[in-house]
């Protein structure tokens, strides 16, 4: 084993301990969430050793840097089943290239993204998983990722309208500025109201190295880790 796949292993092993003890905390099954490692800015290379180490599932929040790694590790879907999340803030002209090459789009938090995708996916002849991301920001927030909760149902009306993509479930971003508890316990309330319209769309991916504890407290069925498997990342190019 090199040193990479060394740390990598101690880093994994780490991780689905604290999922496993959390599990057990909140009273879940065990082993019942995903673990979705996020790769951003780390290479191919890391990408498969993790695919060795057992990891199923990876994450990438730009395009361009997702397209090339899903292009270099292209052998490992077949050979280890991964697959490939999109995590990231999508441009409405990039929607129906990720579609391509993504197996789930975690990000989708507007009406126009949905037929792009649709198209995307209609291409390359698969099925896409598409998540809706639920902004959990205050109202006053500067920056606001995903669909406010009222337009929620609405979004997710609109998926069904489009025969390449299936409703998987919700995703959400703790705030920076607030407590991931509260922002979790919100995150389960709107999942109830959409659980009920929506009632095979059960995923729910939210939390991430640092709060994922709260987020399988509140319900998460997958959590999206990046540095406490990989490492702390460059600064942001
Ligand atoms: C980078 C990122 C993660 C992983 O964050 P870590 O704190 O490194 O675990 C999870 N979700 C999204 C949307 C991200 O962009």
């Amino acid at each position: 084993m090199s040193a990479r796949e060394q740390d990598l292993a101690a880093n994994l092993a780490a991780v689905r301990d604290r999922i496993g003890a959390a599990e057990a905390a909140a009273g879940r099954t065990p082993g019942e969430v995903g673990l979705v490692v996020v790769t951003k800015f780390f290479p191919a290379s890391d990408v498969r050793i993790l695919a060795g180490l057992g990891v199923t599932e990876v994450g990438e929040n730009r395009h361009q840097e997702a397209q090339a790694k899903a292009e270099e590790c292209a052998d490992l879907r077949a050979s280890a089943g991964l697959r490939w999340h999109f995590i990231g803030g999508l441009q409405t002209n990039k929607a129906a290239a990720v579609a391509r090459y993504a197996d789930v789009v975690e990000s989708v938090d507007r009406p126009e993204l949905l037929s792009r995708l649709d198209r995307g996916a209609a291409e390359r002849g698969r099925p896409l998983d598409v998540l809706l991301q639920v902004s959990l920001d205050g109202p006053g927030a500067a920056h606001r990722s995903g669909v406010a909760p009222e337009a929620l149902a609405d979004l997710a009306g609109q998926v069904a309208g489009h025969d390449h993509l299936r409703l998987g479930g919700l995703m959400a971003v703790a705030p920076l500025d607030t407590d991931p508890e509260e922002a979790f316990a919100r995150l389960a309330e709107i999942r109830t109201g959409f659980l009920a319209d929506h009632p095979a769309a059960t995923r729910l991916s939210a939390g991430m190295s640092g709060d994922l504890e709260q987020a399988i407290r509140h319900g998460a069925t997958h959590v999206r880790v990046g540095s406490a498997v990989l490492g702390s990342r460059p600064a942001v190019k």
